[in-house]
């Protein structure tokens, strides 16, 4: 099932890239395992995924030396910052920076372990009270201040669109993000680029596509709903 699920996910982006003139090899599918076994993240990487999302640290700690070490992971949920020392060294990116604060955290870690860390910028981009992120008018001001960082390089933007019924109503969230990576990159702040921009769920991936996602974070698409009354799966 998951490879199947995969082929489909692959097969919309491919169609969502010809219909605006991109490449499918610009776009990279993050399979969001959260809440799913290693044997479910087996699955996955058998059918050729690489790179794989995960919210929780401790989940991510349990899961990273059970797997294939080709695997690029990326820390996509909420991160406090006295778990930053668990991460650095062992993700791809960090798609959560929301805080001057939590990014000179993983600067300070870099440092300390001799290593650069990637990371984006999470955006609040409709404005929603229950969401992270930086509000889109304090983004530039942030990269700003991440730039003069020693041991970390800000690739980019992410969002997490509101949850909505028909995708086509996160279309302009998504143009909006997009706007705001260019009025970034225009200030050719040293040290910053602006190339990623991290948006597009299972429900609105396509439409995210379309707009300029770099990355696209579908979970249910491809390993089915989350039960999150279960105990998280050891194995
Ligand atoms: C869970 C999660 C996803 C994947 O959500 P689906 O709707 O299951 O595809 C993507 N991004 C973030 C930040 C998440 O927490």
């Amino acid at each position: 099932m998951i490879r199947e699920n995969i082929s489909e996910v692959k097969e919309k982006i491919r169609a969502a890239c010809e219909k605006s003139g991109r490449s499918p090899e610009d776009v990279t599918l993050i399979a969001v395992s959260k809440t799913k076994p290693v044997s479910a993240i087996w699955e996955a990487y058998e059918a050729g995924i690489r790179d794989f999302g995960e919210n929780k640290v401790q989940e991510l700690m349990e899961k990273i030396p059970a797997l294939p070490s080709d695997i690029r992971w990326h820390m996509i949920g909420h991160l406090q910052r006295n778990k930053v020392k668990y991460l650095v060294g062992r993700v791809a990116l960090i798609h959560s920076v929301d805080s001057l604060r939590l990014a000179e955290e993983i600067s300070r870690e870099s440092l300390r372990k001799g290593v650069e860390t990637d990371l984006l910028m999470e955006v609040n981009i409709a404005g929603e009270e229950s969401k992270y992120g930086v509000v889109p008018s304090d983004a530039a001001l942030l990269a700003e201040s991440i730039a003069a960082l020693p041991a970390v390089r800000l690739k980019g933007l992410m969002t997490v669109a509101p949850y909505v019924e028909s995708p086509e109503k996160n279309r302009l969230y998504f143009q909006k993000l997009r706007e705001l990576s260019v009025d970034i990159s225009r200030k050719n702040i040293d040290n910053v680029s602006m190339n990623v921009l991290s948006m597009g769920m299972t429900g609105d991936y396509g439409i995210a596509v379309e707009e300029g996602a770099v990355y696209v974070r579908v979970g249910t698409g491809i390993f089915g709903e989350r039960n999150y009354t279960d105990k998280q799966p050891a194995e």
